[in-house]
C-alpha cells in the first residue's frame, strides 16, 4: 500500500524539540540527516541538542509535576483514554511514518502501532495499578498501610528499531503514575516521536507533562547530571545500556536499561517443520532482523538439520526484498553503516568456515538505492564463532547443529545475552526441559517472537538487561513509583 507521509507537519525540514507544550528551536549548531532507508531520500534534519535544551525540558517537566502529581488518578486515566483514541484514529499514518523513517514493512509498522496502543491501554488501567495495601491490625489498635506515589521527572532514551512501541513502553505508564517525562528518541527515527508528542498535546495533557529533546550522547550526559531527573528508562545496544546503567546509577538515579540480544530457536526432530520455518523466517528476517527479539540462531536437533536448512533456503529464495511501502517483506537496514557491519560479519563467518547457504550480498537490491541486504543463511555455525556470539542486527541467520535437546540448550545458554528463546516441538517433556533449563527471559513454544504484551514485564537478563525492574506490567509501575508505609495507632 502506498500512503503519503503527511504527518510530519510540525517538522518537515528542521525538527524542533517539544518543550512545555511548545515546538521549540533547539538552538543546536549541529544537525543530522534523517533519511528514508529504503531510498536514501532526505526526510528531515534532526538537531543534536545540548545541555541547555535538556535543562529547559527538565525544568518544564518539574514545574508540570507539581500539579500533575495531584491530578486524581481516574482523571489521569481519562487523558490516556483520549490519547488512545487519537492513536487509533491516526493508526495508518503513524504506521506509514514508521515505514518511512525506519524501513520495516507497512504491515509490521501497523503491528507496531498496535503494540504502542496496547501500552496506552495498560496505562489507562492506572487506578487499580496505583492502589496500595493495608493491614488493619498489625498490633492491637495499630494499622499499617502502603501508599504509592510518583517519583518526579523521568527520562527515556530509545532506539531506532521500534520508534513507537519502545517510547510507548515508557511515557504513558510513567505519566499515568503521576510523573512527568523527557524523551530523547533515536536521532535516526525522530519523526514518529514528534508525532506522538503532537497527538499528546491534542489529547489535552497539560504542558510540560511530556517533553521531547532530540539529540545523541550529549543529551544523555546532561540527563545523568540533572538533579531533578529521578529515573532513567533506556532501551538500546548492549554497550550503551551498560554505560547508561553505570553512569545513571552512579549519579543516584533509578535505571532500567534494556539491551541487545542473540536469541536462539531450538528445532526438535518431531517439530511441525512448516510451522517452524514460517515462524523462524518471520522472526529472523522480519524488520530486516533489527529486532531485539529476532531469531538470530537456529539450533537444529538430531537429524532435522538437513531438511530444515533446505526448507529455510527455499523460503529465502521466495522472499521479496524492497521498499516496505510497496508490499515487500524484507526492507532495508537503517543506515549504510549498519549494512557495512552486517557485510563484515558475513566475511567473518566465511573466515571461520561456516557454510554460507544463501548470500544476501548477491541480491539485486543490495546494489541499488537504500541500505538493503538480501536474506543470508549460514549453516555449520559453531558456538564461539563471531557470527554465533555477536548481535548482528541484520537479516543474517545462523544454524548450529546439536545431537540432542540437552546439547541444544547448552549452546543457547553459552550466549552472553538472555532476551528470548524458542522451541519447536510437540513433546511436553521437551517443552518442560526447555522451560526449566533455558537461560533466557522470554520463551516461545511453536512461535517466533515471544514478546510479552504490555501487561507483562519485558523480561531479559544477563547482558540483555541492566537493572532490577523490567519495562511494562507491574514491574513498570514499581519502577515509576515509590512507596510510603504508614503505621498508625488511633
Ligand atoms: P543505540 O545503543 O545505538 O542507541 C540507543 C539510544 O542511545 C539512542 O537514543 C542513541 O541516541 C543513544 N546513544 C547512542 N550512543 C550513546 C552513547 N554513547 N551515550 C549515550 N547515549 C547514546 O541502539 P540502536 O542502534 O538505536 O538500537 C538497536 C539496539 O537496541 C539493539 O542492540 C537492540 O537489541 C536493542 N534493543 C533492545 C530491546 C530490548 O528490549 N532489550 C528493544 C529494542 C532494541
Amino acid at each position: 500500500m502506498k500512503l503519503a507521509v503527511t504527518d510530519a507537519s510540525e517538522t518537515a525540514v528542521q525538527l524542533k524539540n517539544y518543550i512545555d507544550g511548545q515546538w521549540t528551536e533547539s538552538g543546536a549548531g549541529v544537525f543530522e540527516e534523517v533519511v528514508n532507508p529504503a531510498t536514501g531520500g532526505l526526510l528531515a534534519h534532526v538537531p543534536l541538542s545540548g545541555r541547555a535544551q535538556v535543562e529547559l525540558a527538565v525544568e518544564a517537566a518539574d514545574r508540570a509535576f507539581q500539579e500533575w502529581r495531584q491530578v486524581p488518578v481516574p482523571r489521569r486515566a481519562r487523558y490516556l483514554f483520549r490519547y488512545q483514541q487519537l492513536l487509533i484514529d491516526n493508526w495508518a499514518s503513524l504506521a506509514a511514518l514508521i515505514t518511512a523513517e525506519n524501513g520495516k514493512n507497512y504491515e509490521e509498522a501497523y503491528g507496531e502501532v498496535q503494540r504502542g496502543i496496547e501500552c496506552v491501554e495498560f496505562a489507562a488501567g492506572i487506578p487499580s495499578l496505583m492502589m496500595g495495601t493495608q493491614l488493619p491490625d498489625i498490633a492491637t489498635g495499630v494499622e499499617s498501610g502502603m501508599y504509592r506515589y510518583p517519583l518526579g521527572v523521568i527520562a527515556g532514551i530509545t532506539p531506532f528499531n521500534f520508534p513507537m512501541m519502545v517510547p510507548c513502553w515508557m511515557f504513558p505508564l510513567a505519566i499515568a503514575c503521576g510523573n512527568c517525562f523527557v524523551l530523547k528518541p533515536s536521532e535516526r527515527t525522530p519523526l514518529l516521536a514528534n508525532r506522538l508528542a503532537e497527538l499528546f498535546g491534542e489529547a489535552g495533557f497539560p504542558p510540560g507533562v511530556l517533553n521531547v529533546v532530540h539529540g545523541a550522547r550529549d543529551v544523555v550526559t546532561a540527563m545523568f547530571e540533572h538533579r531533578a531527573i529521578k529515573a532513567i528508562s533506556f532501551v538500546g545496544s548492549q554497550p550503551v545500556a551498560e554505560h547508561v546503567y553505570k553512569a545513571g546509577t552512579a549519579a543516584g538515579k533509578r535505571v532500567q536499561a534494556l539491551a541487545g540480544a542473540k536469541n536462539h530457536s531450538i528445532v526438535m526432530p518431531d517439530a511441525d517443520l512448516d510451522n517452524a520455518v514460517r515462524n523462524i523466517v518471520s522472526a529472523a528476517f522480519g524488520s530486516a532482523g533489527e529486532r531485539c527479539m529476532a531469531c538470530a540462531v537456529v539450533v537444529a536437533v538430531g537429524d532435522v538439520g538437513d531438511r530444515l536448512v533446505g526448507m529455510l533456503a527455499d523460503a529465502l529464495d521466495g522472499m521479496s526484498v524492497g521498499d516496505g511501502m510497496e508490499q515487500h517483506f524484507l526492507g532495508p537496514l537503517i543506515r549504510q553503516g549498519n549494512r557495512d557491519r552486517a557485510l563484515h560479519y558475513i566475511e567473518a563467518g566465511l573466515l571461520e568456515n561456516a557454510r554460507l547457504v544463501r548470500d544476501g550480498r548477491t541480491h539485486p537490491k543490495s546494489e541499488g538505492d537504500g541500505y538493503f541486504l538480501g536474506p543470508t543463511l549460514f549453516d555449520d555455525v559453531k558456538p564461539g564463532m563471531r557470527i554465533w556470539q555477536d548481535e548482528i542486527f541484520a537479516p543474517v541467520l545462523a544454524v548450529v547443529r546439536a545431537k540432542d535437546l540437552t546439547e541444544a540448550i547448552a549452546v543457547a545458554n553459552r550466549s552472553e545475552f538472555a532476551n528470548g528463546a524458542c522451541i519447536y516441538t510437540d513433546s511436553a517433556k521437551a517443552i518442560r526441559q526447555f522451560r526449566e533449563e533455558i537461560d533466557a527471559g522470554m520463551l516461545g513454544v511453536n512461535l517466533g517472537v515471544p514478546a510479552p504484551m504490555a501487561f507483562f514485564p519485558f523480561s531479559g537478563y544477563k547482558k540483555s538487561f541492566y537493572g532490577d525492574l523490567h519495562a511494562n506490567g507491574r514491574d513498570g509501575v514499581e519502577f515509576y513509583t515509590r512507596k510510603k508505609m504508614i503505621t498508625a495507632r488511633y
